[in-house]
């Protein structure tokens, strides 16, 4: 995936690049959403929806997200699925 060129990596995990290496990436699915799958940073909360490149300028805050698609941030059931998804990708 082009994506991974602009990545930076650490210790096998995909630094978020909005707060620089602060954060690490992991990608969750929201059960209500219909399982959209997303990439979330553990640090800030910056977050990206799948189809979306990783970049510093694209991302979105996850409060923000939810709200935009009817949901919101306390109630939304999201699922971790790990920080090794750049593997499978
Ligand atoms: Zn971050």
């Amino acid at each position: 995936m082009t994506r991974m060129n602009e990545l930076v990596m650490f210790n096998g995990k995909v630094v978020c690049p909005r707060c620089d290496g602060n954060g690490l990436l992991y990608k969750a699915k929201v059960t209500d959403l219909g399982n959209q799958m997303i990439y979330i940073c553990d640090e800030c909360e910056a977050s990206w929806q799948d189809n979306i490149p990783i970049r510093r300028d694209t991302f979105e805050d996850l409060s923000t997200y939810l709200e935009k698609k009817g949901c919101n941030y306390r109630d939304a059931e999201i699922v971790n699925l790990g920080y090794d998804w750049y593997m499978n990708s």
